[in-house]
């Protein structure tokens, strides 16, 4: 095993399972994704570290425990359509990627953009589509979806992407104020939405016409 690979393994151990991440999809995701590759050369050696990094344009690739409970959170069995609203340097699209039959992707920062690109493709996440837009309307082309993650904290869930919510399907989204959020749940099943609010987090804030404004 290289030292990444024990770096990962460990990561898995010590800030994953000890915390309640229990689903195998995701542990395993977890412990297969370079994740050194996702960040620049610099940072590759803090890639495992317990907390967020830098990714160019004022943006974070977010710490290994919020992917992962984020993704748990979606409880994906592996067949899933899914869209996730900010792409960044495309980390917590190759997780889904690993754990779903397609992921769709949406970053406003074009920059970005292209930099989860050629990640996704230097670990072949072939399964996974990214384009350039404003991603609180959602991607209409593909709805409904199975899954939403949104990996920016809005000011409320915006209803483009509720609307195009499969039934059942579940959506995770930090909401709250620029500075904390609470990981909100948002469940569709037989019509009905159910909102549960969970953990405390500090998302970059998610701009847009159903989220923040420029100012
Ligand atoms: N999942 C990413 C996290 C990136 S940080 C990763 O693993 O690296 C959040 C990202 O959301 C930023 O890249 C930011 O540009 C993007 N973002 C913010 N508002 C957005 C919007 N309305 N539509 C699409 N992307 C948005």
């Amino acid at each position: 095993m290289n030292d990444f690979a024990k770096a990962r393994t460990r990561m898995v151990q010590e800030q994953l399972i000890t915390r309640n991440i229990i689903d195998q999809r995701v542990l395993d995701a977890m412990r297969e994704v370079p994740r050194h590759l996702f960040v620049e050369d610099a940072l590759r050696a803090q890639a495992y570290s317990d907390f967020p990094l830098p990714i160019g344009e004022g943006q974070t690739i977010s710490q290994p425990y919020i992917v992962a409970l984020m993704t748990q959170m979606l409880n994906l069995q592996g067949h899933e359509k899914v869209l996730e609203v900010g792409s960044g340097c495309g980390y917590q699209t190759a997780i889904l990627a690993k754990i779903s039959t397609q992921v769709y992707s949406v970053e406003r920062i074009k920059k970005l953009l292209g930099k989860a690109r050629k990640n996704l493709d230097k670990t072949r996440c072939y399964n996974a589509i990214c384009k350039v837009a404003d991603g609180t309307l959602g991607w209409p082309e593909h709805a409904p979806y199975d899954a939403i993650i949104v990996t920016a904290g809005g000011p409320e869930i915006p209803k483009a992407l509720v609307e195009q919510l499969a039934d059942p399907g579940i959506m995770v989204i930090p909401v709250g104020d620029k500075i904390t959020q609470q990981l909100t749940r948002v469940s569709k099943q037989h019509g009905e939405i159910t909102i549960e609010a969970g953990e405390l987090v500090r998302f970059v804030n998610l701009i847009g016409a159903q989220g923040w404004h420029l100012e």
